[in-house]
């Protein structure tokens, strides 16, 4: 069975591996990367390439369930993570021990996606070992090195070492343009995480704890908040929580769901400002389902994830995206995000003006989705077939190489 570029049902076992002309590496740490790459291994393997999937464990718990529901398999797990450890620390364990396992196995191509230390150690541990670089969600760019910190900086580095450049939206391909990436090798392809959304829609029954949660808040306005990166931690976030806190208490038809991450930045904070307050609901980080299932229970959602500004137009839900620029303006664009910017009292501002009047917020409606068709991952493996050489499987030669 296949739903949108996610075969189901299908292991493949290692005698059943029809073309092993071409050896791909797909290289994940974080739970985004997992989401979004998910539907590129399934696509690679419903088309029998030769796969290795390789898991940094950069985000180890809330990357497990996230591997089980998306219905994949690791090849090796680099297990790096500790608590507390610095982007450099993270990066020089994986670029050591992905090396290594290059070195044996030798793909010919390594896919990376997105902007996580684990993106940029993949190219670089790929680039070393002149092994083909192909980035999915290539080309966002905020214009600030330092926001979102560090993965600006890293999403622009594996621009520089990347052969093939998998942009999301046409603005993201303007964007490697202006940096004198060649154009022939940046394709257009939509954002995979569209993809995955799709198949987790189809197959959308909400968990007992969540429908409980919906019943039990019925007729509240909820606000669905996630917070957790880098640039918020310290006085903005705290401040942000504390505008949020005050909202909820002074208005009682109003209720909030929070899953908290685990970095011990955001459980400090929260338990500090959040804990025991009426009407908010503090809960452990949501498996996939779990949370678009939330999604589509909100009155309005706040948040400073990449991902969440990628799903709201697909779900037509109001977004507050908590930072200081977006490389995602396509959603404001689209009329489904307001950018809060780094002052929690223009969130404070916004929350009080969109309750007041309620236009903006109820003319939120599904639009078609301005970061992709849920058709990503099939042109990706398109792209790749065709730049190896694989157009025809019965055709022998292989072009190995793309440098
Ligand atoms: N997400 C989830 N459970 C949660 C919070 C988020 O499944 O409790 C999903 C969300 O739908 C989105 C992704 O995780 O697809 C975003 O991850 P995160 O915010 O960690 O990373 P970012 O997108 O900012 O890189």
């Amino acid at each position: 069975m296949m739903l949108d570029g996610i075969p189901r049902g299908k292991k493949i076992k290692t005698h059943e591996i029809v073309d092993w002309r071409l050896k791909i590496m797909v290289l994940f740490g974080t739970r985004p990367e997992a989401i979004k790459l998910a539907p590129i291994i399934h696509e690679l393997r419903q088309k029998f390439f030769q796969t290795i999937v390789v898991s940094s464990s950069q985000h180890k718990e809330l990357l497990k369930p996230f591997l089980k529901m998306l219905d994949i398999e690791t090849d090796f797990d680099l297990r790096i993570m500790r608590k507390n450890q610095t982007p450099n620390e993270v990066c020089s364990k994986i670029l050591a021990k992905l090396d290594k396992i290059l070195a044996e196995e030798k793909p010919d191509l390594i896919l990376v996606q997105g902007d996580t230390t684990t993106t940029l150690a993949g190219a670089l541990a790929g680039f070393n070992r002149q092994v083909a670089v192909g980035h999915v969600e290539a080309g966002l760019r905020s214009g600030n090195l330092y926001s979102p910190f560090p993965e600006e900086l890293n999403r622009r580095l594996v621009s520089q070492i990347a052969n093939l450049h998998f942009a999301a939206t046409e603005r993201n391909r303007r964007n490697l343009l202006a940096e004198d990436i060649p154009t022939e090798k940046i394709f257009v392809t939509g954002n995979t995480v569209v993809d995955t959304l799709h198949y987790i829609l189809k197959t959308l029954t909400p968990s007992h704890r969540i429908a409980e949660l919906v019943e039990s808040t019925e007729g509240l306005k909820r606000i669905l908040l996630t917070t957790h990166r880098r640039e918020s931690f310290g006085e903005r976030m705290s401040e942000n929580l504390k505008v949020l806190r005050e909202f909820v208490e002074k208005r009682n038809d109003v209720c909030l769901f929070f899953p908290v991450h685990p970095n011990p930045n955001v459980q400090e904070a929260t338990n500090e400002i959040l804990a025991g307050a009426e009407r908010i609901f503090l809960l452990e980080p949501l498996n996939y389902k779990e949370f678009i299932a939330l999604m589509k229970n909100a009155w309005l959602i706040v948040s400073d994830s990449g991902g969440v500004q990628e799903e709201a137009p697909s779900l037509g839900k109001p977004l507050f995206v908590l930072r200081e620029n977006t490389e995602r303006p396509e959603a404001i664009r689209a009329g489904v995000a307001k950018l809060v910017g780094g002052n929690p009292q223009t969130l404070a501002k916004m929350l009080e003006e969109n309750y007041t009047i309620d236009t903006w917020i109820k003319s939120v409606s599904e639009v078609s989705n301005p970061f992709g068709d849920g058709r990503a991952a099939r042109r990706i493996v398109k792209i790749i077939e065709e730049k190896f050489g694989i157009k025809n499987k019965t055709a022998g030669r292989v072009q190995r190489s793309l440098f």
